[in-house]
């Protein structure tokens, strides 16, 4: 299967994603980890998006579909895959369409997860004060919440634009982890017991 996850920062679509990839086998792909990891390396893209990503902004559209477009080619993308974090705007989401399109294949579902912003707020300062000192520069207050007005100007628009195609499957990311986990599978149609994905 080829799916986007969804959703503001903070509402869980890193963690439900690596949990559908741990049972499933569909790789996670996070454009924020790789960007992290870039910026780790001293890559020339972390160089360009270092400073934007601190700061909540969105790195250049240039840079994460160049990425997305040479890793969706890697062998272990083959048994499906989970976008983490791409789409973030229409440009990107367009991207997509023709690099699919390309490929004569198409996404099965864009899994939206839905959370109250007040909620989002809290987890956002909690997480903060978690991260305090610690591993992700754009974990701090002001920048998580930059990152939600961001979110809501350029990434919440993307809800529509696939929602017009039938691809939209809207799941309460509000309940607790597992609760949320069992509601994907059942939206995707995919079997619990066996491990084994229906498609
Ligand atoms: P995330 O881990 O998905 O919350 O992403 C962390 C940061 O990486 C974001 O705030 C952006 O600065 C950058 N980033 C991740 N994915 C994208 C994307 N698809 N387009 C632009 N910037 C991105």
């Amino acid at each position: 299967m080829k799916l986007i996850f969804l959703g503001p920062p903070g509402a869980g679509k890193g963690t439900q994603a690596s949990r559908i990839e741990t049972t499933y086998g569909f790789v996670q792909l996070s454009t924020g980890d790789m960007l992290r990891a870039a910026v780790a390396e001293g890559h020339e893209i972390g160089k360009r998006a270092g400073a934007l990503m601190a700061r909540g902004d969105l790195v250049p559209d240039e840079i994460v579909v160049g990425i997305i477009a040479e890793r969706i080619e890697q062998p272990d993308c083959r048994s499906g895959y989970i976008l983490d974090g791409f789409p973030r705007n229409t440009a990107q989401a367009q991207a997509l369409d023709r690099m699919l399109e390309s490929k004569g294949t198409a996404l099965d579902a864009v899994i939206e997860l839905e959370v109250d912003d007040a909620i989002l707020v809290s987890r956002i300062e909690g997480r903060a004060a978690e991260a305090e000192g610690g591993a992700r520069a754009d974990d701090n207050v002001e920048a998580l919440k930059k990152r939600l007005v961001v979110y809501h100007e350029q990434t919440a628009p993307l809800i529509e634009y696939y929602r017009k195609r039938g691809i939209l499957r809207s799941v309460d990311g509000m309940k607790g982890m597992d609760e949320v986990t069992a509601e994907i599978e059942a939206v995707l149609g995919l079997s619990t017991k066996s491990g084994v994905a229906t498609n």
